[in-house]
């Protein structure tokens, strides 16, 4: 079987060198053990601070080691009676084809009835960060003006039905027309602004004009920077990523710092959050997202990609915008 290892740390944008494949063995399960087939593997851009060598609240990737992630499988051997054979589950596991693991190291998936793989978007990880972002911390209020960077990714996408559903307008920022025309149409959001169309301040100063109340942001840099002189007294900014400043190459240093006075002026609150902090609500926001999710008020998309050797390329796309909603990849049939 195919494992996906870390090659070389990039500097800047992954590419094809970043990764290598190798043939590993398959090994059989012992007791309190299983046998997992991969069916979905989850590429996120947080693998990408994992690709640098340094301190951070995850350790880093090693050269030579496997990539890891999140990952859904299904139960091929059983050792354990809390698992059978067939059984759907979930785990940050190693990127390979098969896996041997302790019944411990993952988790059954309740998919309401939907396609497994919902377990690593809207059902798991990304719908989590969307949720606790958006509910704990953005906690957006009728009438009121939300404005999503990101808007038609895997957080994204569902963090602006919360504050649609909350009876806020929602404005989301994304890079084609492609996704304005999802988050506007599907998603049912308020407005769409690109970004790659131009001034994204004057754009946005226009599509609020009762100012911004709470901002999501997943960007960073330039399009936070558009977004600043914007709020309104005791906004809330739920800071859940900066990707735009993930693969500056060493030596170059992010923007998007000029933030402090405007925060000040509008006593606004700006927090940086963890889905792992909301470990003790899991149970809640999954009983809510599930329920919403199962009957369709809240929609959501998948970007999927087929076979184990389109990891790196579903990867790299995370940071050209390839995917709407939650890229995916496939690895095999259930
Ligand atoms: P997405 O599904 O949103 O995929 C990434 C998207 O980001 C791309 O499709 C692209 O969309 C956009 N993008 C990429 N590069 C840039 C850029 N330079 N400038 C502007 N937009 C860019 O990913 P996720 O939903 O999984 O993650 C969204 C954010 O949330 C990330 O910043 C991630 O790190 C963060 N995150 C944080 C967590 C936490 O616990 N704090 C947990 C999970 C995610 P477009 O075409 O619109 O540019």
């Amino acid at each position: 079987q195919q494992q996906l290892i870390f090659n070389e740390r990039p500097n800047g944008l992954p590419n094809a060198s970043t990764f290598a494949m190798k043939e590993v063995e398959v090994g059989s399960p012992k007791q309190d053990q299983l046998l997992l087939k991969t069916l979905y593997i989850s590429v996120d851009p947080y693998m990408r601070g994992r690709m640098a060598d340094g301190p951070s609240y995850i350790a880093p990737f090693q050269i030579g080691e496997p990539l890891n992630g999140g990952v859904v499988g299904q139960v091929i051997t059983s050792e354990s009676d809390q698992f059978q054979q067939g059984d759907i589950v979930t785990g940050m596991l190693d990127f390979q084809e098969y896996h041997i693991v302790n019944a411990d190291q993952v988790r059954k998936v309740n998919t309401f009835g939907l396609r497994p793989s919902v377990a690593l978007g809207p059902l798991g990880m990304p719908g989590l960060t969307a949720y606790f972002g958006m509910m704990h911390i953005g906690e957006p209020k009728q009438g009121e003006t939300v404005v999503i960077s990101g808007a038609a990714g895997a957080v994204g996408q569902i963090a602006g039905q919360l504050a649609k559903k909350a009876g806020a307008r929602v404005i989301g920022i994304v890079g084609s027309e492609e996704k304005a025309a999802y988050i506007t149409e599907t998603l049912g959001y308020d407005l769409a602004i690109q970004y790659k169309l131009g001034d994204v301040h004057e754009q946005l100063k226009q599509a609020c004009p009762n100012g911004i109340d709470v901002y999501f942001e997943n960007v960073g840099g330039e399009i936070g920077d558009a977004v600043w002189p914007l709020l309104n007294a005791f906004a809330r900014i739920p800071v859940c990523g900066a990707i735009s400043s993930y693969n500056l190459k060493e030596g170059e240093r992010d923007i998007g710092v000029r933030v402090q006075t405007y925060l000040i002026k509008a006593r606004a609150k700006m927090q940086g959050f963890l889905v792992g902090d909301y470990t003790e609500h899991f149970k809640e926001a999954y009983e809510e997202l599930g329920k919403a999710i199962a009957s369709g008020e809240l929609k959501y998309q998948e970007t999927i990609r087929e076979g184990f050797e389109s990891i790196p390329d579903a990867f790299i796309g995370l940071f050209t915008g390839e995917n709407i909603g939650k890229q995916l990849v496939k690895v095999a049939e259930q």
